[in-house]
């Protein structure tokens, strides 16, 4: 009856978002969830950020901002990639997005053609196999090791005359891994020399746990930004915890830049002047709640990662970066849809199968939510999954007791 296109049906809706909601719903209706599923900080944001976003709604001049974005705010940007990336660019080589996704997937639409490949390494991030699909690309999901890191070879095979581009998101959205300098200066090079577009997305650079274990690859081109086929994305979301503000960007030659204005131009226009203000408070003024969030995300990985290991069969390998852990559950199940239900209906604590990111088996949990929620996070997870834990478990005041072996799921 609703004719909808052929293209659309081929589309799946966002795991992680999906998942957000559930855990939302459970909550309100009483549940005591934990929710280890969202990659999202809980920490509030910049009070710098609330501050100048509050002094531009009681100006009343909260008009459209211009396309590509507010000028203020990109030079904000602009002072942002110089002290991070040791480069400069241009104002006109900077967009401002909704969002990083939007970022991405207006990139998408101006660098594919149908039937052009993008190569992305799984596990993956659940949004980039469907922005490339929704730009009429292919995603060529191209395998990884035991630490998650692609090997030339593997890149080497997968591209054809069809590959467009190469995405690359280090720190890692779900396996938490950081690319070696080596294999990132070996993607820049070869990416420069054949002319295919090599996107970072570089969301998470500023949640490194070892400083300089992150390189940004504009260390390893000589070319100027507007020579180079390095496209970089970036956003406030993770880095300031504010998800909501959705600002992001991206920056990069003039052409594809101007490109990508060119959607917003007919899409949705200049992103919110109010959002971009808040986003110039976090960027000018919001270094302590990143300095923060750094302290108790080590702190929440620590305990998790510790805890964790105590579980039979569970392996898994230190993060070094973001918020996220991976570990591997296949010695348990190689089931993970079947194992984050268990975890959400019995243990009320969401998580994300990695089905989601193309890797069955394992799971991601996030750890940006307080402490206290993690310790609890972790000892019901170990209470669900490992036998040799004691059987009984106090959830909200009420005892729980663990009636399934695991062996059976
Ligand atoms: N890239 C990665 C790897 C992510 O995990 C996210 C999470 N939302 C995004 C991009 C998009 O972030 P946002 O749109 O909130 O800026
Ligand atoms: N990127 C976060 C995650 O992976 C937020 C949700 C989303 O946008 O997918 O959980």
């Amino acid at each position: 009856m609703f004719n909808l296109s052929h293209h659309i049906q081929q589309i799946q809706s966002s795991p992680t978002l999906a998942l957000n909601e559930t855990a939302r719903q459970l909550h309100a209706s009483g549940a005591a969830v934990i929710n280890l599923g969202i990659g999202e900080p809980l920490n509030p944001c910049p009070e710098a950020a609330i501050r100048m976003a509050r002094a531009k709604l009681e100006s009343g001049q909260v008009k459209y901002s211009p396309v590509s974005g507010d000028s203020t705010f990109k030079e904000a940007v602009q002072k942002y990639t110089v002290d991070l990336y040791g480069r400069t660019p241009k104002l006109e080589n900077i967009t401002v997005t909704v969002g990083a996704k939007q970022a991405l997937f207006n990139l998408f639409q101006v660098l594919l053609d149908p039937g052009d490949e993008v190569l992305i390494f799984t596990p993956y991030w659940v949004s980039y196999p469907e922005m490339i699909k929704l730009a009429r690309g292919v995603p060529v999901k191209v395998a990884t090791n035991e630490a998650f890191i692609p090997d030339m070879e593997s890149i080497l095979e997968a591209i054809t005359g069809k590959t467009k581009a190469i995405l690359l998101n280090s720190p890692n959205n779900p396996s938490a891994a950081i690319y070696p300098p080596e294999l990132v200066a070996a993607l820049v090079d070869l990416c420069e020399s054949r002319k295919i577009y090599l996107i970072m997305d570089d969301i998470y650079n500023q949640l490194v746990f070892e400083p300089g274990e992150w390189v940004p690859g504009y260390v390893f081109t000589s070319h100027p930004i507007n020579k180079s086929h390095l496209v970089v994305v970036n956003g406030i979301s993770k880095t300031y915890g504010m998800t909501g503000f959705r600002i992001g960007w991206a920056i990069g030659a003039t052409p594809v830049i101007r490109a990508m204005n060119k959607i917003q131009s007919h899409s949705t226009s200049g992103v919110s002047i109010l959002l971009q203000e808040a986003a110039l408070g976090a960027l000018t003024g919001g270094a302590e709640t990143v300095r923060e969030l750094q302290t108790l995300i080590r702190t929440n990985r620590d305990i998790l990662v510790r805890e964790l290991r105590k579980i039979k069969g569970l392996r898994i390998q230190e993060p070094a970066g973001t918020f996220y852990c991976f570990p591997d559950l296949q010695e348990i199940s190689g089931d993970s849809e079947k194992l984050a239900n268990l975890l959400l209906e019995k243990a009320y604590v969401a998580t994300v199968p990695g089905s989601a990111f193309g890797a069955d088996g394992f799971l991601r949990l996030s750890y940006a939510g307080s402490t206290e929620e993690i310790i609890e996070g972790a000892a019901r997870i170990r209470w669900a999954l490992d036998p040799d834990s004691p059987p009984d478990i106090v959830i909200a005041g009420e005892t729980h007791r663990r009636t399934w072996e695991i062996d059976r799921l």
